[in-house]
């Protein structure tokens, strides 16, 4: 029987996806970007985000030297902020480190800020062609059903099962054709939910097929019961503006602008007069809205509330009055980006007449 590689890469020249923006060229920098993208997002999502990334941050140097704010409005919509973090940190450190230029080495490149053992694998062999084993959350489905390797790949000695199955099947020869393919038939063909086993170029040996469960692999964590929080977010609007603030770097949605929440037990309207100094005029309670995370979901409770004159007087560094109709190029996490939508389109800013000036107001 022809190898595993062997039949994945006659199987990507036939079936594979050979025209993905980042493989136009496929330099270290433009793989480094989308492999950034791609973790925990699908292809079709990260496509116009990464087109519009590489056209604002055509290279590492310009990456470097713009605000975060720019790089965080840029991903804004495309969840886990610490990967935009994380890309704008590690830009800064190529260039003080070696100018400029994505490094070389495989050492190197595990240092930077957001990549580990499997994406800085991937950077290598997709763009240099070099022998690196991957372990994506695609591959290691693929791998764990052909080997029917059970348990979840969170534990230690089930990951190392699959790294060494990674590594053994990675060839010497054509490492980013291999390395693509084995990404897209876990993408494409050995799906999670509908793996279509008569398409795919190793049924002959896949021992998850033959044994008609392949959905029972990878394994799923133990106890995984998600959890559901709840908060409010306060909708204030002044002068045709609503106030966001900068959320801590840490957390999440770090470092992007957001409604405030507010403490529990706390009445909007003495919320306001004690943190703005301002009265309420108007009040509206919106149906709450779910978020999902990873491992929780946020039920969020949005409270629209108009604000006298005085309230957009007040502010701080930490504070953007910010204009639904000229909105600053800022990250936002997406239920905020869904709740201004709304209140634009309600037409609750709109009747109320903006003041001269910028959106930001000094602290008074
Ligand atoms: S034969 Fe089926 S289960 Fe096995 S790798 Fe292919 S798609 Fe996945």
């Amino acid at each position: 029987m022809t190898s595993f590689s062997q039949r994945l890469i006659d199987w990507y020249l036939l079936c594979g996806r050979r025209d993905l923006p980042w493989q136009q060229p496929a330099t270290p920098y433009r793989v480094w970007i989308s492999e950034v993208m791609l973790q925990q997002t699908q292809v079709a999502i990260v496509i116009p985000y990464f087109e519009r990334f590489i056209k604002q941050f055509p290279d590492v140097a310009i990456l470097a030297a713009a605000p975060l704010d720019d790089v965080l409005h840029l991903w804004s919509g495309l969840g886990y902020y610490a990967r935009a973090r994380n890309l704008h940190r590690a830009a800064n450190r190529i260039c003080k480190n070696h100018d400029g230029v994505f490094p070389q080495e495989f050492d190197d490149v595990c240092e930077l800020p957001g990549i580990g053992r499997s994406t800085a694998g991937a950077i290598l062999a997709l763009s240099m062609n070099l022998r690196f084993p991957i372990l994506d959350g695609n591959v290691k489905r693929v791998l764990a059903r052909h080997r029917l390797v059970s348990g979840w790949p969170g534990r230690s000695v089930v990951a190392k099962k699959l790294w060494n199955l990674s590594e053994e099947f990675t060839p010497q020869q054509n490492v980013a054709a291999y390395t693509q393919a084995i990404m897209d038939l876990g993408a494409t063909v050995c799906t999670r939910r509908n793996p279509r086993c008569t398409d795919c170029p190793l049924v002959a040996d896949c021992r998850a097929c033959a044994s008609a469960d392949p959905h029972n692999y990878p394994g799923k964590k133990p106890g995984n019961e998600r959890r559901v929080r709840n908060t409010r977010m306060l909708l204030a609007v002044a002068h045709a503006r609503v106030l966001l603030e900068k959320r801590p770097e840490s957390g999440i949605w770090g470092g992007l602008w957001s409604l405030p929440e507010l403490p529990e037990n706390a009445a909007p309207e003495q919320w306001c007069r004690e943190t703005l100094g301002c009265d309420v005029t108007d009040a509206e309670a919106w149906p709450v809205m779910r978020h999902s995370f990873t491992h929780f979901d946020l039920d969020i409770a949005p409270v629209v509330v108009r604000l006298d004159h005085n309230a957009a007087s007040v502010a701080d560094d930490r504070r953007l009055w910010y204009n639904v109709e000229s909105p600053a190029k800022v990250g936002l996490a997406a239920p905020v980006t869904a709740l201004l939508h709304r209140l634009q389109h309600k037409s609750d800013v709109s009747h109320d007449p903006a003041p001269a000036g910028e959106g930001k107001i000094d602290d008074a």
